[in-house]
């Protein structure tokens, strides 16, 4: 990369006008044009670079629109004009260049004097040269853009809804996903044995068999213990939510997945009745769907709630009409109605394992599936969509 020896450059006067000659000596301009660029950067001269080339009187720039151009008869004026403007645009070019790399080595050669580092700014090899050219940052350029995060759907509604009950004065408790079969069944109300315990497909944790059965360790099929743990460490009166991941024995299909989410709510005081629990659910249905969504409760059965009831909410695909599109609405079946959650009255004998005093307080309780809620409100028409992991589907929801 060093300098050739040789004579200094002068623009010399044309014989011929082929497309030959002229690109000959084009080459030998840009070429003189490139080891002087490299020079005035060695001798950090970037002015004298700019006047040899640019200076109005006797600069290249200026002798070549003199010695060839004005030269050049009538036949070639339009291809030689062609080529002193590309010798132009070249000649700007490499001047802006010199000028920036002086202007930055004259910054290194600062740094170098103020830090002790480096060579002082005085000697400049052609690494340093080197680097200078090809390490230029472009600020012009576009930076790196960072992908942003999105809350998953799921996590997305969990929080929706455990906003509306904080709005309601609830607190939030957590526990345990690994349960004993204790707080999952027994304290429940589920004795063992009980067919109840049936309707929950369980995952145990092998090799327990030596173990006693309120001791032994399985994956919790409901958040439904939580309110035990809660009730245990808390005295009435207490309001709160459980939201967590469960896990069931059930084969993956469009509307079966072995994990999902719920919900869990929980009122214990000294006169709650099932017109709390029926205002409360019908609240926060209407703070989730829109307040037009009507709700209907009717009976049902869970081991720890006693009277029990199913909710409903009116479909809100077809405003609870049945049909829609001039047909029956699919997600309804055509009933106006779409089942949500599950609730009752906290059966008395609960009270028992976490020494309330159940001829004192009452309360209410209540569990819902998140992604159910969550394939509801996105028109989602497969679970496995919520586990796949597939950034296709997550980004919409970014
Ligand atoms: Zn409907």
């Amino acid at each position: 990369m060093s300098p050739k020896k040789k004579s200094a450059y002068t623009v010399p006067k044309l014989k011929a006008f082929s497309t030959t000659a002229l690109d000959k000596a084009v080459l030998d301009l840009i070429d003189a044009l490139g080891d002087e660029a490299q020079a005035a950067k060695m001798s950090l001269d970037a002015k004298g670079f700019r006047d040899r080339w640019m200076a109005r009187k006797n600069g290249i720039l200026t002798e070549v629109n003199e010695v060839w151009l004005k030269t050049a008869p009538a036949s070639a004026k339009r291809e030689v004009g062609k080529r002193v403007n590309e010798i132009r645009a070249k000649v700007e070019e490499r001047v802006e260049e010199v000028v920036k790399t002086v202007e930055a080595l004259a910054i290194y050669g600062q740094y170098a004097a103020n830090t002790g580092k480096g060579s002082g700014g005085a000697v400049l090899d052609d690494v340093l040269l080197h680097k200078l050219d090809t390490e230029r940052i472009d600020v012009t350029l576009p930076g790196t853009r960072r992908l942003l995060g999105a809350e998953h759907p799921v996590i997305k509604t969990m929080n929706e809804m455990v906003r509306v009950f904080r709005n309601l004065g609830y607190s939030v408790e957590e526990g345990p996903e690994i349960e004993t079969d204790y707080y999952n069944f027994e304290a429940l109300n589920f004795p063992p044995n009980h067919p109840a315990r049936d309707t929950q497909d369980t995952l145990f944790i092998a090799n327990q068999e030596s173990k006693p059965l309120p001791e032994r360790l399985l994956l919790r099929t409901h958040t439904s213990p939580v309110q035990i743990r809660t009730m245990k460490k808390m005295k009435p009166p207490l309001r709160v939510v459980c939201p967590g991941k469960v896990h069931r024995n059930d084969a993956p299909d469009a509307t079966h997945s072995p994990i999902f989410h719920q919900i869990e709510g929980l009122a214990v005081d000294t006169d709650i009745t099932f017109c709390d629990l029926k205002g409360t659910l019908d609240h926060a249905m209407k703070e989730m769907f829109g307040s037009s969504v009507k709700t209907r409760f009717y009976p049902s059965f869970f081991p720890f709630t006693e009277p029990s009831a199913d909710v409903q909410i009116s479909c809100i695909f077809c405003g609870g009409r049945g049909y829609r599109d001039g047909g029956p609405c699919r997600n309804c079946k055509a009933s106006g109605w779409i089942e949500l959650l599950g609730c009752g009255m906290v059966d008395p004998n609960v009270y028992g394992f976490v020494d309330y005093d159940a001829k004192k307080v009452s309360g209410f309780a209540f569990g819902m599936g998140v992604e159910r809620i969550a394939i509801l409100k996105y028109g989602v028409d497969d679970i496995q969509l919520f586990f796949n992991g597939d950034v296709r589907f997550l980004q919409q929801f970014a």
